[in-house]
Formats: structure tokens, sequence, C-alpha cells
């Protein structure tokens, strides 16, 4: 088979391999599509320091079920389903406890075994889902990230009514643009330097649209709301550039959701006092525990659409293009084996 295999940072080859074997309580999957994500960005440029090379990545994917192991009954040859990557152990407090997704043993298909990358991936059966009938395998492929979005708000609890601003229109932040609505978000505010995804943000529902290299974020968001900030602000962009800007635009007793993926190195310096003085919430986000059939729900309802957040169906040929950002005016790169 064809697949793209990371053996050490910046570089990617395409290489022909023998299919993999499956073990009793596995099924291999023939790849439909797998989505290009900031993590598979990350593991290339060898800033990812959970990933284990050398790997082939690729952890947001679609496929149909081409063969299964012994002791399997879950899941036939011939099922469409997508991928939940995040292998727990199921005996540690936090899977104990119902917080599986900071399972200190946690293995992960595309980061730290072979993924999605390539035409055939093992899954363990314990991590598939079938697709609902009705919902396209190209759409299946966003599954996880629309589950880890899906976490993230949940721990926000937007109570109807509250203004909410999401820095960073790539498909993250559309995403949460959606799910915000849909939790009964007032009005929803989506800050992004790339005018393109601005345009977009602005047809999925945003109630104002601003680029930060242009406006000062807070004042305009201001003047919008006549005098007030948000209640809620979600960085989807990651990094202390983004987080600053969020936490200025929060009203006291506002809360912030740490959400994109800063890198590792990076610092973030915030006034103690205005965290204090305000009673700011700052609240983490880390893919999810227990999220992928509601996301497979919100997907096959149409609440949730992702049509529109796919911008390139590329080849696993261009995939090393897409990885060094080379692709412009992207949103969802959707890889194809
Ligand atoms: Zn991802
Ligand atoms: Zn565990």
């Amino acid at each position: 088979m064809k697949a793209a295999f990371i053996d050490k940072s910046r570089s990617l080859n395409i290489i022909d391999k023998d299919i993999p074997l499956i073990k009793p309580g596995e099924a291999l999957v023939k790849v439909h599509m797998c989505g290009v994500c900031g993590t598979d960005i990350h593991i290339y440029e060898g800033v990812m320091p959970w990933a284990k090379l050398p790997l082939i990545p690729g952890h947001e994917l679609s496929g149909v079920v081409v063969d299964v192991g012994r002791y399997v009954d879950s899941v036939s040859v011939g099922d469409a389903v997508t991928v939940d990557p995040n292998i727990t152990c199921g005996l540690c407090r936090y899977c104990r406890s119902a917080k599986r997704n900071l399972c200190p043993k946690m293995e992960s298909i595309g980061v730290t075994r072979d993924g999605g990358f390539a035409e055939y991936v093992v899954v363990p059966i314990s991590q598939l889902y079938r697709v609902p009938s009705g919902l396209s395998l190209d759409e299946a492929a966003f599954t996880e990230p629309v589950a880890c979005c899906l976490h993230g708000i949940a721990r926000l609890s937007i109570k109807p009514g509250e203004d909410v601003l999401i820095v960073g229109a790539g498909p993250i932040g559309l995403i949460h643009l959606q799910l915000a609505k849909r939790t009964g978000a007032g009005r929803v505010i989506v800050a992004e330097v790339n005018d393109m995804r601005l345009k977009l943000a602005e047809k999925l529902g945003a109630d104002l649209t601003v680029n930060p290299s242009r406006e000062v974020v807070a004042e305009t968001i201001n003047g919008f709301l006549k005098g007030k900030g948000v209640e809620v602000a979600i960085d989807a962009a990651g990094g202390s550039t983004p987080l600053t800007l969020a936490l200025n635009c929060l009203e006291p007793d506002g809360r912030l959701l740490v959400f994109g993926v800063a890198s590792e190195n990076d610092a973030w310096p915030i006034k103690p006092y205005d965290i204090y003085k305000h009673e700011l919430t700052i609240i983490g986000s880390f893919i999810n525990p227990y999220e992928m059939d509601s996301a497979l729900n919100l997907l096959a309802s149409g609440a949730v659409d992702v049509k529109p957040l796919i911008s390139h169906i590329i080849s696993l040929n261009d995939l090393e293009k897409a990885l060094k950002r080379e692709i412009p005016n992207t949103i969802k790169i959707l890889v194809k084996p």
C-alpha cells in the first residue's frame, strides 16, 4: 500500500509497504479521507513532543472496514466508519472517573502509532464508530475535530444569550462558531486575519467579523455590543497572541477557553490582578473523552455543516506541501490516499 511516512522532522516520504496485519480485536480500514490538522503540521515540524517517530501520521479519518480480526462482532466488512484516534488504558484513575482524555497511558492513531495518511490503517474496534446513513464519508472525516470542539463547548457551558468571541476562523473556529450558535449564544463574533476565512465565518452565521490586522478587536466589539465585551471567548488559533486578544475582550466574570494548540515553548504573560479583580475563568480543553457519538449526530442532522469547510482534496503526493503550509487559501484540506 502507499503511505506517507515521517522518519524524522521535516522529512516525509511516500513509501510502498505491506498492508498491516490485524490482531484479534482489531479491524483493517481502507481509508476514504483523512483530514490535515495543525497537529500533523506540528508532528512534521518536530514540535509535538507527544509524537513517536517514525510514523504514518493522520488522525481525522473515515473509511470502510475491509477485514476484521478474531473476536470482533461489533463491526463487519463493508461498514462505513470513522475513528476515535485516542486509545486509553481504561485502568488509570482518569479513565475510571470519566476523564479518559487525560489518561497518561494514551496511545493515539496518527500520533504515537500509524495513522490514516495511508491506503489502509489498523484500528482497535473500541475506536470505531459506524457512520450514520445520509452522512458522507467526506463529512465523517470531521467527526474527531467536531467531538473535540464539543468537549470544549461543554466545558464552557454557554448560557442562552451570552455573547461569544471566537479567535481564529480555521476549521476549528468555524466549527466552534456553529456549535456556539446551536447552544444558544447571543451574538457570535469571529476575529481572524485572513479575509477569505472571515467571509466564510460571516456565511456560517457570525454576527460580526473583525480583522485584528486592521482593527483593535476589543474596541470594535465594544462598539458593536454597545459598551460591553463578551461573556465567553474561545481561542481557536493557539498561542499567547490570540489568548491576550481574547482575554482583553472579556466582560468581568467572563470565561476563556484555551482550545488552540500553542507551541510548547510559548509563554503567556497575564496580569494576575486582572484575573482576580474581574473574576475571570481560564479553561483548558484537550481532545475529547466521550463526544464522538454526539459529533456524528450533529453532522448527520446537518446541525454542524462541514461541507463549506472543505477547501482542498489532495492526494498523498501533495501532503508534504500541505504540511509545509505551501497550499494557499486553505480552510480544511482532506487527503484521499
Ligand atoms: Zn486533529
Ligand atoms: Zn487511562
